[in-house]
């Protein structure tokens, strides 16, 4: 697995595919390993390495229900499991995420974990899409929250980049209001790791 992991590290590297950078990575593995997630949706798949270190780290019977536009990557992905023994907990929908979203069944119980990281510009939409997908307590992690400095920072972007910055800076403030709570971590591109909690919410009404 070690030597399957660095292999597609490699290759990322190579071709310029956008894996969870290696100072995010240790942060996302604890998050992981905290959570135990057994339900997981992942919106953007690319060669699978990020669904790797998932099915890793979380419950043994974990199953990862993960979305892709390329069909390159996806078919990429699929090789890359087929070498490791999670190619069983891995379901790959082939689309436009948004698109697949708003059709999606979710698992029994819903998806108790989701890892957003696909177009910067539709984190809103991914995250409102997703909201009757979840368990009750359910945690959702985004990737490229703080986009090279500039979402937080006091640095302007460049021009290019002004469209998915705003976006961005209105998804952190959608996922820092009720009944979220939000902590983001500056580790890699930034990480938002997101809870809702509404057990105890059902519980009281
Ligand atoms: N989670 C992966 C990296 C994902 S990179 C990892 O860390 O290993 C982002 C991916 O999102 C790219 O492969 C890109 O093709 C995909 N993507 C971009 N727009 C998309 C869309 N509208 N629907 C589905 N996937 C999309
Ligand atoms: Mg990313």
């Amino acid at each position: 697995m070690e030597e399957l992991l660095r292999e597609m590290e490699a290759y990322a590297e190579k071709e310029h595919v956008p894996i969870i950078n290696e100072r995010g990575r240790h942060a996302f593995l604890r998050i992981i390993e905290e959570c135990k997630p057994r339900q997981v949706l992942e919106i953007g798949t690319a060669i699978g390495y990020s669904a790797l270190l998932m099915a890793e780290q979380g419950a043994d019977d974990i199953h990862i229900t993960t979305l892709e536009l390329s069909e390159e990557r996806a078919a990429l992905a699929k090789k890359f499991w087929k070498r490791s023994s999670y190619y069983g907990c891995m379901e790959l929908h082939l689309g436009d995420a948004g698109e697949i979203l708003a059709k999606l069944t979710p698992p029994a119980g819903g998806f108790d974990f989701v890892f957003i990281d696909a177009a910067k510009g539709q984190y809103v939409d991914y995250f409102r899409k997703v909201q009757p997908l979840l368990s009750k307590k359910a945690t959702i992690v985004a990737d490229n929250v703080l986009f090279r400095g500039y979402v937080l920072g006091q640095e302007k972007p460049p021009r290019r980049y002004k469209t998915i910055v705003k976006r961005l800076r209105e998804y952190l403030e959608l996922v820092q209001s009720a009944p979220f709570r939000t902590e983001i971590l500056s580790n890699g591109d930034g990480l938002a790791v997101t809870y809702k909690d509404t057990s105890q919410l059902e519980e009281r009404i």
